[in-house]
């Protein structure tokens, strides 16, 4: 089908809400005054050239550059979840503090995508989620921070479609940042399809003199997934330095899959070698094996997706929907053991007979 152009509502860049009591300005934050010409310490929002592990330099689409974005490597600690079984140890890598409003898996794959988007000229981007999709939150951050605009286009429930949507969540922090929001129904979103959406909107931006990049849902591409076997290097690394610790499983939630696909493909082609598990919170497993099939042809592995990786339905009651027994676990866990989690991302594992949610975070299981 043909979108036309109400499919689409605008509630940027001038939002009809107040925002009040909103006092963090350029006037209260400290400012250094520095006379050499760097524009940052310790590279920190910098480009710089990549090159791949000797691993994946095989695999195509190899990028020449990306952005330092985000706070790298990520530790690794061992989890105490309460009630685990026993001769079973969880360790948990923290991607969710690679930076506070970067927060999660989402930075990883943008270091890649914002590099190209400068390469190629690009004065905005533009992506696609959910209402309160961390990748849209991600995008509208990173953007500002390589000084580019940022168009967002909203998946919401129809009877929201034509309210204002709000300052609640990562639409506070997204339009703080002026972001350009556009709503669409769920229904319509399902019918005109995230592609023909972004099209449309690139379409119009094109008309009016900008340079649009388009990042697909989720930043999961060929080249997003990038990001995802960068980790697999990092985790190699703390691996080797931490001296005898060996992981047997990996785990994560997938939400559109770049996140898994890059696991999975660095784990077989490393030395890592870990299972790796990804648990389905929108779609069932064969929408997921295709899916990361896609994403690793993408990249000419040769591999077979159901050879590199385990999909596991983890859908619950739907998308963004939890169970009061859900919830109870976030808390249990928050109250055991400090750690926040992200109750859309639930991960049930029958490999620990516990509900695990993830917060941009991923658990890596060592069997001993
Ligand atoms: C997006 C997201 C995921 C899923 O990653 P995908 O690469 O989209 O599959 C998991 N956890 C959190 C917290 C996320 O924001």
């Amino acid at each position: 089908m043909v979108p036309n152009t109400s499919s689409l509502r605008l509630f940027s860049p001038n939002p009809n809400v107040t925002i009040r009591r909103w006092t963090s300005t350029a006037a209260n934050c400290a400012a250094f005054n520095v006379s050499s010409t760097a524009s940052q310490i310790g590279g920190f929002l910098s480009k710089k050239s990549y090159t791949p592990p000797s691993w994946a330099s095989d695999l195509s689409l190899v990028p020449s550059h990306s952005f330092t974005l985000g706070q790298f490597p990520t530790p690794i600690h061992k989890w105490n979840l309460p009630n685990l079984p026993k001769d079973t140890e969880v360790w948990i890598k923290r991607d969710d503090l690679a930076g506070m409003e970067l927060s999660g898996n989402k930075v990883r794959k943008l270091e890649f995508l914002m590099a190209d988007a400068v390469a190629q000229g690009a004065d905005c981007v533009i992506t696609v989620g959910g209402i309160q999709s961390n990748h849209c939150r991600a995008t509208a951050v990173a953007a500002k921070y390589v000084n580019l605009d940022c168009y967002l286009i909203l998946a919401t429930s129809t009877i929201l479609v034509d309210e204002d949507p709000g300052l609640v969540g990562n639409l506070l922090v997204e339009r703080l940042l002026g972001a350009h929001i556009d709503l669409v129904s769920k229904r319509e979103f399902v019918k005109i399809g995230s592609v023909a959406l972004t099209d449309l909107l690139k379409e119009r931006l094109l008309e009016k003199g900008r340079k649009p990049y388009v990042i697909s849902g989720g930043g999961s591409n060929s080249l997003g997934n990038w990001g995802y076997i960068e980790a697999v290097r990092e985790i190699e690394q703390q691996i080797q330095l931490s001296g005898d610790v060996q992981f047997d499983d990996i785990v994560v939630a997938c939400g559109s899959g770049g996140t898994v696909a890059g696991l999975a493909l660095g784990s077989q082609l490393s030395s890592l070698k870990a299972k790796v598990h990804g648990f389905s919170v929108c779609y069932n497993s064969g929408y997921f094996y295709d899916n990361v099939q896609d994403h690793i042809d993408g990249l000419q592995s040769g591999l077979n997706s159901h050879d590199i990786v385990r999909i596991e339905d983890a859908k619950g009651l739907g998308y963004a929907m939890s169970t009061a027994d859900e919830l109870k676990f976030v808390k249990d866990v928050a109250a055991a053991t400090g750690i926040l989690l992200d109750p859309v991302y639930r991960c049930n594992t029958f490999l620990l007979c516990v509900t695990l949610y993830l917060i941009s975070c991923m658990i890596v299981l060592p069997f001993k």
